[in-house]
């Protein structure tokens, strides 16, 4: 290559590294300019090395040749009270003196006069022995101090549109949260029952990304208690708004075991709290808890009305939801019990319609020979019928319990009787049943157990009990125990059958509740409810313990009535 060529190739290298050098310089200034924020970049000595267009419109400041000691000229940094803080106070100060603040606030009155919210960071540059070669400020203007009478009517439209969005109004609440922070608050948690004493937080936002982790983990790990110790129960208490600046977390109150808690309460910072009740068809059915951080002004007496109304329209929301959601479930309840409950009824009309045919027929066929019926072929067939009369009555009767029940109809006819002998009777008819089934009754009864009862409705209860023991006792024996305690009656039914699982043992003394399948085994799911009903009338209690595959015992407690002294201890004869 000739020493020109060379020379032609260095210019040439030369100056595209110059123009890469140009481009890059180009990139960083548009950069800073576009960021959206104010970035302000002095050195050690207080000289201005980067101050955008941002930074003179929210300091309303032209770009100054020196910052010394980190003070904007003209300018003064002040408190949420409005008043100055010290010199050494001041982000930039700070920073240069090796301080690195993540998510501050602070407030700063402009050379004009007029007071705005910043928000940001500072950020010391090339730390040595404590001492920064250089800082550098990132703010943000904060979009409020109080809200306005036009935001809030905006923030109340966008409400409304989000809560009447869809009808699962438990899936908006989080949404609702961001249209309030930070707008409004720099966190908020949306808390919901039911029932309203387990109030559990649904929702929880807080405007700057550390901070919302440190919440979360706050409601995550600690009782729903934990954010405002004291102040869900005295809100569920009274349904009243509370509007307070927060205390330093105490920590002798909170005890050892909530260091961590109070650990976390410190670093969300919260110093301003308002707390309003969802009330909803006078019941308290949760809670919106709105904060603001350190040095944020403290929440108006609008603010408090503008959450009040957001509260009484998100409570209304959630509340219609909840009840078309139990509406819809009632209604799949009830064409569930329609199924079954047809399904029930025919079971025994097929083997009743088919018995009487074959006894009609059987009659026109001997009458038509002139031969008499005999009588035994009759009466079984009869038999055959009058059981599964007997069975179709039972299930109407049950339904009309229930009817009954529901309109607050049941009515009793109290007289003396004696339980031990309600309970030999009942045993004594299910007999055959419980011989055909192979499994043995067993009754305990030593002493007569009298006390003022309705006797049909006491031996519906015996008899829904020993029923069940047999229906779903396998074969095992089943043993009845009547005993009294002074005033109150026990009797209990022991089965060795299949049981029933812990989950399933608190509902099945509701309506239409069963926990077996239909497939399996017949019935509407009501005797469990009827009996309940009608021990409940009595005064009394009826519970069940089960374990699956190991039987279960039903224990009915009734108290014995106005019945004199002497009766309470009847020997019995059992
Ligand atoms: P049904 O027997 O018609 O289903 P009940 O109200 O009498 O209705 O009982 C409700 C449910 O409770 C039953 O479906 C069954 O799952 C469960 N259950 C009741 N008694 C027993 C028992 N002795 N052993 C096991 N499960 C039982």
């Amino acid at each position: 290559m000739s020493s020109g060529s060379a020379w032609l190739s260095m210019l040439q290298q030369d100056s595209e590294e110059g123009a890469e050098a140009l481009l890059n310089d180009a990139v960083l200034r548009l950069l800073v300019e576009q960021t959206g924020d104010a970035l302000v970049l002095v050195d050690s000595k207080g000289k201005v090395l980067t101050f955008n267009s941002e930074a003179s419109r929210q300091f309303r400041l032209a770009r100054p040749e020196r910052i010394e000691h980190g003070w904007l000229p003209g300018c003064v940094w002040v408190r949420a009270d409005d008043t100055s803080r010290p010199l050494e106070e001041s982000p930039l100060a700070r920073a240069l003196a090796g301080e690195w603040l993540k998510e501050g606030r602070w407030g700063l009155r402009r050379p004009d006069g007029s007071v705005v919210l910043l928000r940001g960071s500072v950020i010391p540059l090339g730390v040595r022995d404590g001492v920064a070669a250089g800082a550098l400020l990132r703010t943000r203007e904060e979009a409020r101090v109080g809200m306005d009478a036009a935001s809030a009517a905006r923030l109340l439209a966008e409400a409304g549109a989000l809560l009447g969005a869809a009808l699962d109004a438990e899936g908006r609440v989080e949404p609702l949260l961001r249209l309030l922070v930070p707008a409004l608050a720099d966190a908020g948690v949306l808390y919901l029952g039911p029932p309203a004493e387990a109030l559990r937080p649904v929702a929880a936002v807080h405007a700057e990304p550390d901070r919302h982790v440190l919440l979360l983990e706050l409601l995550r790990q600690y009782s729903a208690d934990a954010l405002v110790p004291g102040s869900l129960p005295s809100m569920l208490d009274t349904g009243q708004t509370e509007r307070r600046r927060l205390g330093e977390p105490d920590g002798a109150a909170s005890g050892n075991g909530h260091l961590e808690a109070e650990r976390l309460r410190r670093a969300l910072e919260l110093q301003c709290y308002l707390g309003v009740p969802l009330v909803a068809r006078g019941r308290v059915i949760g809670a919106l808890l709105l904060f603001r951080g350190h040095e944020a002004p403290d929440f108006t007496e609008e603010e408090e009305r503008l959450a009040e109304e957001l509260a009484r329209r998100t409570a209304l929301s959630v509340d219609s939801a909840r009840l078309l959601r139990e509406a819809r479930e009632a209604v799949r309840l009830r064409d569930e019990f329609l199924g079954i409950a047809s399904h029930e009824l025919k079971t025994p009309l097929t083997p009743l319609h088919l018995k009487v045919q074959l006894l009609h027929k059987q009659v026109e066929l001997l009458a038509a020979r002139g031969q008499p019926i005999a009588a035994e072929r009759v009466s079984e067939t009869l038999e055959v019928v009058q059981r599964q009369v007997r069975r179709l009555t039972s299930l109407v009767d049950n339904l009309l319990d229930v009817s009954r029940i529901t309109a607050g109809r049941l009515k009793l006819e109290l007289e003396e009787m004696d339980l031990a002998s309600v309970a030999a009777e009942i045993m004594y008819r299910f007999a055959p049943s419980a011989a055909q089934l192979n499994c043995s009754l067993e009754l305990h009864a030593p002493m007569a157990v009298v006390g003022r009862w309705d006797r049909l409705r006491l031996e519906q209860v015996v008899t829904n009990l020993l029923s069940n023991a047999l229906k779903y006792g396998a074969g095992q024996p089943v043993y009845v125990r009547v005993e009294a305690e002074g005033r109150l009656a026990r009797l209990s039914v022991k089965d060795g059958g299949i049981g029933i699982s812990a989950q399933d043992l608190p509902r099945i003394f509701e309506r239409f509740e069963r926990a077996v399948s239909d497939r399996h085994y017949g019935g509407l799911g009501l005797g469990l409810y009827i009996t309940r009903q009608i021990v409940e009338a009595f005064g009394g209690t009826v519970s069940a313990t089960s374990e699956p595959g190991k039987g279960s015992t039903f224990v009915l407690e009734l108290p014995r009535g106005d019945i004199p002294e002497e009766w309470l201890s009847i020997p019995g004869t059992s």
